[in-house]
């Protein structure tokens, strides 16, 4: 079963995208900073971590980054994402060092289809559905 780390600082959202993924048969874990996240990944090295871009402590672009820059994370693949009022932070995040994003509010096909596509588990192809 792939793990998947959710890292989100808004429960709602968390308690949504997790219920998604464990409906699809993915195991997930979860943290609610930037920080945390680097720890949980650390730890449990997920195959997989969907990062909020916009969280107290630690935000997901500084996340992503130390992640990039350690060579025991570099290679995790990661979905940044990103609020639909903040455009420009998709590109920051890619810039980063997110494989890919989704936009907010998530949309469970996209959610599903970005992770499959991401895990190596469907052809590749396209973005996020619009
Ligand atoms: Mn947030």
């Amino acid at each position: 079963m792939k793990k998947i780390l959710i890292v989100e600082d808004n429960e709602k959202n968390r308690i949504l995208v997790r219920d998604i993924l464990q409906h699809f048969g993915y195991e997930t874990i979860e943290a609610i900073n930037g920080e945390e996240g680097i720890r949980m990944t650390q730890e449990h090295k997920p195959d997989l971590i969907l990062m909020d871009m916009q969280m107290p402590v630690m935000d997901g672009f500084k996340a992503i980054k130390a992640l990039r820059a350690d060579p025991g994370t570099e290679k995790i693949k990661i979905i940044a994402v990103t609020s639909f009022s903040m455009k420009g932070d998709r590109e920051k995040a890619i810039e980063a060092g997110a494989d890919d994003y989704l936009s907010k509010p998530i949309n469970t096909r996209n959610l599903i289809k970005v992770v499959r596509r991401i895990l190596g588990e469907e052809e590749k192809g396209g973005g996020e559905e619009r």
